[in-house]
This record gives C-alpha cells, sequence and structure tokens, in this order.
C-alpha cells in the first residue's frame, strides 16, 4: 500500500513536471517583450486616450496585424473611431465645505476630499445634507437593500466601498459598478455621492490618489452611453480623514472601517453634517479609435463566428512626477496585454492552425477611462454581437513571478472558464479563483463590456496563494508601481511565465475557436441573465 502510494506520488509529480518542461510553447517571451517595450517607451507618452502617443502605439499596431496577415476589421480599415467628452475639474473655481452645528469648513482637495469629474459632469452649487447608506447598494437577488426607509431626496449620500460578505464576488462586483450603483441611489432620489474607499482594499495609497485627482475624466460623448443622467456631484473622500462627517451621528467611521473589513452589515442613519458644494468642471471633445483585426476561419459555417481576443491600449499618459518622472509608461498595464496580441498574431502566422472560427484581434481606447473603448465596441460591434462566442480579454496579467497559479477571473461562471482551467492544469499550472475578490476584478477590465452583451468571457492573471511570500511581491506592486510613473520597463519581470501564459492564451483561443459548440454561462451564473435579453 504505502509503496504503491509513494510510486503513484512519485509518477504524478514526474507527469507534471514533465508537461511543465516539454510542453510545446511558441512563445519565448523576447518577442512579447520587445513589444512591450515600443508600446511603454517614454516617446508614447504613457498612450494617453486621444493622444499622439496612443496614435503611434496603433499604428504600430495595425503595421504588426498587416504582418501577421490579418484582415481589417474596423470601420475605417483596421480602426473603429469613437467620439468622447473630457471632463476637468478647475480647483481653482472650485469648493468643498463640511457643514456641522453651523459651522462650515474648507476641506483641502488634497488631503481630504476632491470633486470626482467621472462623476461629475457639469458646474454645479450645492447646498445638502449628508445621509450614510453603508454599502449604497440594493441587491434584490439577496435582498439586501441600503436605502430602503431613508429620506434621500435631495440629499447627498455617503457610502464606503464594498458589500458585505454574503454577496458573492460577482454580483457584488457588478451592483458596485457606477452606473449601477447610480441608478439605485437615483431612485432613491439622491443628488451626489461621497464615495469613501474601503482601506481594507485599497489597490493605491491615498497620497497618489490625490496627486493625479485632476488628470481630466472622458466619457462616451454619444448620449445613449450616458449612465449618470441626475448625479450632480460625485466625491472620493479620503478614509484617513473621513471622521468629521461623522460628527455628532454616534458612529465613528473608525468603527465602520472596521464592520466594513470584515465585510459586516453597515448601518444606515442621517448625518449631523452637511456639504456645500462649488463645481466648476470643463469639457472639451476628444477623438480615439479601436483597432480591430480578423483572422478569417476556415469551416463554412463557422467562419461567421468570432472569438474575440482583447486588451486594451491606452493607459494614463503624463501626469503628476513621481521622483521625477511625468510619464506613465503602463508597461503591465496594458503594454503587456497589447504586446500579447500582437505577438499572438504573429505566432498564428508563424505556427498556423486550421480554425474553424474567426479570431477578431480588439485593441481597445479608453480602458483607463471606465471601459469606454470596449463598451463603444460592445454597442457597435464590427460584426454582428450575436456572431461573438467568447471574449479573451488580457489586462495586466503580471508575470512578476513564475507562473504556478494561474488566477481566472469568470472561472466559476462559464465553461470557456472551466477550459480555461483545463489548459492551464494541462501545462503544470493550478487554475484558481480570484482570492482577494474585494477587488473588483471581474468588472474592472474590458470583459465586463462582452459580459453585459451576454458573451461569455474570461481575464486571467498570474496568480498567487494567500499567505505566500508572491502575495506581498504583487501588494507591493500594487502600492509603488500600479498606476505610477515606475510601471514601465525598467521593472523586472519574468519572461518565462510571460512565455507560458502566452501559450495558454493560444490554447484557449484555438480550443474555443475549434470546439464545435460554443462556450455557455453555467445555469447559475448571475451574468447568464444578459445572454438572455
Ligand atoms: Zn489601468
Amino acid at each position: 500500500m504505502r509503496k504503491t502510494l509513494c510510486l503513484t506520488l512519485f509518477l504524478s509529480s514526474l507527469l507534471a513536471a514533465s508537461a511543465q518542461q516539454t510542453a510545446p510553447s511558441h512563445f519565448d517571451g523576447d518577442s512579447w517583450w520587445a513589444h512591450v517595450k515600443f508600446l511603454a517607451d517614454d516617446s508614447l507618452e504613457g498612450r494617453d486616450t486621444g493622444s499622439e502617443g496612443l496614435k503611434k502605439a496603433q499604428a504600430y499596431a495595425v503595421e504588426q496585424f498587416e504582418k501577421a496577415g490579418l484582415q481589417p476589421a474596423g470601420v475605417n480599415g483596421f480602426y473603429q473611431p469613437i467620439r468622447f467628452t473630457q471632463y476637468q475639474v478647475d480647483e481653482s473655481k472650485s469648493s468643498l465645505d463640511l457643514v456641522s452645528k453651523g459651522q462650515s469648513r474648507r476641506l483641502s482637495f488634497a488631503d481630504e476630499a476632491f470633486i470626482s469629474s467621472r462623476g461629475t459632469h457639469a458646474s454645479a452649487g450645492i447646498n445638502a445634507s449628508l445621509v450614510f447608506v453603508g454599502y449604497g447598494l440594493q441587491i434584490p437577488e439577496k435582498h439586501l437593500d441600503d436605502l430602503g426607509g431613508l429620506d434621500l431626496s435631495g440629499k447627498i449620500v455617503v457610502y464606503i466601498a464594498g458589500s458585505p460578505a454574503e454577496i458573492p464576488t460577482a454580483l457584488s462586483a457588478h451592483y458596485q459598478s457606477l452606473g449601477q450603483r447610480w441608478k439605485a441611489l437615483r431612485e432613491a432620489g439622491a443628488i451626489g455621492y461621497i464615495g469613501i474607499p474601503n482601506p481594507a482594499s485599497m489597490d493605491i495609497p491615498w497620497s497618489r490618489i490625490s496627486l493625479n485627482r485632476n488628470q481630466p475624466s472622458m466619457d462616451l460623448a454619444d448620449p445613449e452611453f450616458n449612465e449618470i443622467p441626475g448625479l450632480d456631484l460625485a466625491i472620493v473622500f479620503n478614509p484617513a480623514a473621513a471622521e468629521p462627517l461623522f460628527a455628532g451621528s454616534n458612529h465613528t467611521f473608525a468603527e465602520l472601517a472596521a464592520l466594513a473589513k470584515d465585510r459586516k452589515p453597515l448601518p444606515h442613519f442621517p448625518l449631523d453634517t452637511s456639504l456645500e458644494a462649488a463645481a466648476a468642471i470643463s469639457a472639451k471633445s476628444v477623438t480615439s479609435a479601436n483597432v480591430v483585426g480578423k483572422l478569417p476561419g476556415t469551416d463554412p459555417t463557422l467562419q461567421n463566428e468570432f472569438v474575440v481576443l482583447s486588451a486594451h491600449i491606452d493607459h494614463l499618459g503624463i501626469g503628476a512626477p513621481i521622483n521625477g518622472d511625468r510619464i506613465y509608461n503602463g508597461a503591465m498595464d496594458n503594454g503587456s496585454g497589447s504586446a500579447l496580441v500582437l505577438d499572438m498574431a504573429a505566432s498564428l502566422k508563424a505556427h498556423p492552425e486550421s480554425l474553424k472560427r474567426s479570431v477578431l484581434f480588439l485593441l481597445v481606447t479608453g480602458e483607463e477611462k471606465g471601459l469606454l473603448g470596449s463598451k463603444y465596441f460592445a454597442a457597435h460591434p464590427t460584426v454582428p454581437i450575436k456572431s461573438i462566442v467568447a471574449d479573451i480579454n488580457v489586462d495586466m496579467f503580471l508575470p512578476i513571478v513564475p507562473l504556478k497559479f494561474l488566477k481566472i477571473e469568470g472561472l466559476e461562471e462559464s465553461d470557456l472558464g472551466t477550459r480555461a482551467a483545463s489548459i492551464a492544469q494541462s501545462l503544470g499550472v493550478k487554475p484558481i479563483a480570484d482570492p482577494e475578490p474585494l477587488r473588483n476584478a471581474f468588472i474592472r477590465s474590458d470583459q465586463y463590456s462582452f459580459i453585459k452583451k451576454g458573451v461569455p468571457a474570461v481575464k486571467m492573471d498570474v496568480g498567487f496563494e494567500l499567505g505566500s511570500p508572491e502575495q506581498k511581491i504583487f501588494k507591493d506592486w500594487l502600492t509603488n508601481r500600479y498606476h505610477a510613473p515606475s510601471d514601465d520597463t525598467n521593472q523586472p519581470v519574468d519572461l518565462q511565465a510571460a512565455a507560458l501564459y502566452e501559450e495558454i492564451v493560444r490554447r484557449l483561443l484555438i480550443d474555443t475557436a475549434n470546439t464545435p459548440a460554443s462556450p455557455q454561462w453555467k445555469p447559475d451564473s448571475f451574468f447568464r441573465r444578459y445572454a438572455a435579453q
């Protein structure tokens, strides 16, 4: 018995090792890295939506697509032009005053609270009382109602980002999206909100959030996309300075934050404070484009269906200097994913596969402004939306440690997740669900635009186990490099991890293109509802 067990263990470890070592890979990491280096070069100035730098990146992508033999699948060749409106707060003409017991006090934009142009699209003068609404969510599926029984008419609500523990990740993420959250708040009568980031799940420290608070935001220009009608004022409040909001309320922010950290239910109550605000917002038009290429399938029927491989090619551009550097290069976010899309097209030319379905290579713009390029594409797809069977989205997959665990966003939602998991396993990589659901990653990148149109999607990243040394490496990366100028090509990257990740994506792409049945949502997936619509 014992011996057999040992032998079995020995054999299975041998198998796992050989799977990893002898798996034929189409990638070496070098060609991928060369693309990252081009896209994240200082001369591209951080690829801000609408910028010359992004145009250079896109021209490079088109050149690579042509070299790989892709067909143009945009509106204007490979390009799909999009109109945006850019919003910017003029702080010199704006102010926030917190009023408590008849005393008003000017808040510091840098240290206490600032106006978010993402949710404030027109200049406004406002004087409104405040109501604390817990997480500020209405989730009928779980009978959660943070707004019921409160008088919110004409009020500004105050909420802490997050959700109670009994709300599943996907549901929690969905209802915390700006559009969904505002829908509920607006119906309850609110005119604005103060969002307090949950200190337990902040990717970026306040100092860095505040540093770039005046970067312009954007929205799609076409009114069909307006998700925030009636929202007069959106404010982001520093959790470390939030205590005065709760003065006289018999609650402290410290006590509420402690509950939110453990995802416990939060109370709801009117605050004893009110807010006087003057918001000066300027607006201007900007144009940018998605880039779309097509590799036609060979099956006479299935070639009319598409597997989308997507990545956002835009980043943050030029911002406030950190350590003297103003260029937010976005090497990992998302030079890495864009480079993968280019590398994948080249690999399918160099090592052709017979693909039954067609593959769309999609490089979207405006992701950093709120998934705007993908939202536009999903609303105005250049192929019929019903013909898109899956979206494999690649965004900042972070090959900064060896690829032993593959985190799959959407693992449990569709059989695309199941397929991704078994492909990873076959290459000696352990598939895992998101160990940090509070970060809402499933709705934070472009796959979400496809999900909302009913298309099964996954986003995969290099993963780690909770409590491992790797977890700290990722945490430090987010704190120091995420959305900072140091996300550049001087950082250490594991090229072997990148190559293995690319191989997983290649196999998933081929498998999805060739499996006769298209991927389906799991019967109990929350997101299945969109496919039915
Ligand atoms: Zn980003």
